[in-house]
């Protein structure tokens, strides 16, 4: 399981950058996560996103899913040559925009799932969690057989995040806050939340996501405690394996 990092920003990219999109690819699935402002350039520059196995996303704020609104015009100009509906599987939102024009195109089945579902993707298995978030949000551990990675979307702390990520080889975690500004009601973790996480559960690698364009990283250094070997900040375009050992 190889995995390709299309944007890490959010709520809105840095320049040159995007906002949350992964990619997850195996011999034989290309499962992407998430689909924010700029990864579609990004994945269509490694893959037809029609030939995607299917498109999972966390929940329907606009830095995780508003390239799905060009990718609409990019299928449904696909269908008269045939091309298969893609699948894209999120949380239901009655209010979400974005997902009003998913339900209303020919060129996307959609399917609403909930925490406690498990998929069947492909060579992929993904377990759904609940975050919590202000709107309806989903967490995935995927594996491949092998080896876990783990997305939380977006969230701030739930009773089941160790249970969620525990000894996963790859953990993607929300980690948008400094210590200083993060509070309980807020809709994200923090960097040193995500660094505890990690080092609970038992995570070999964590990648710290949804960076802030008007945070600067650096504030982050040095606050991830025992987890500083395995902790590091992603980089837009980047691939990696889900691997521990691979950098
Ligand atoms: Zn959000």
């Amino acid at each position: 399981m190889k995995l390709t990092i299309l944007g890490m920003n959010g709520p809105f990219p840095a320049p040159g950058s995007a906002t949350s999109g992964y990619l997850l690819t195996t011999d034989d699935t290309a499962v992407a996560l998430d689909m924010g402002a700029g990864t579609l350039s990004q994945l269509t520059a490694r893959v037809a996103p029609e030939g995607l196995t299917a498109l999972l996303l966390s929940h329907w704020h606009y830095d995780h899913c508003s390239d799905v609104l060009p990718l609409i015009f990019r299928l449904e100009s696909l269908l008269s040559t045939g091309a298969a509906p893609l699948h894209v599987y999120a949380p239901a939102d009655e209010n979400a925009l974005v997902r009003k024009a998913v339900q209303a195109s020919p060129a996307i089945v959609l399917h609403d799932i909930a925490p406690g579902d498990v998929l069947t993707i492909g060579s992929l298995t993904i377990s759904v969690y609940a975050g919590r978030h202000p709107v309806p949000a989903l967490m995935y551990r995927v594996t491949d057989g092998t080896r876990t990675l783990c997305y939380t979307g977006d969230t701030n702390t739930t009773d089941d995040l160790v249970a969620f990520a525990q000894d996963a080889d790859l953990l993607l975690a929300d980690g948008l806050f400094p210590t200083a500004s993060w509070a309980e009601g807020k809709p994200h973790l923090s960097a040193a939340h995500a660094a505890q996480l990690a080092q609970d559960a038992g995570v070999k690698k964590l990648i710290i996501t949804h960076l802030n364009p008007f945070i600067d990283p650096r504030r982050f250094a040095g606050r991830h405690g025992p987890s500083a070997a395995t902790a590091c900040l992603p980089v837009s375009g980047t691939a990696t394996r889900s691997d521990p050992e691979h950098k």
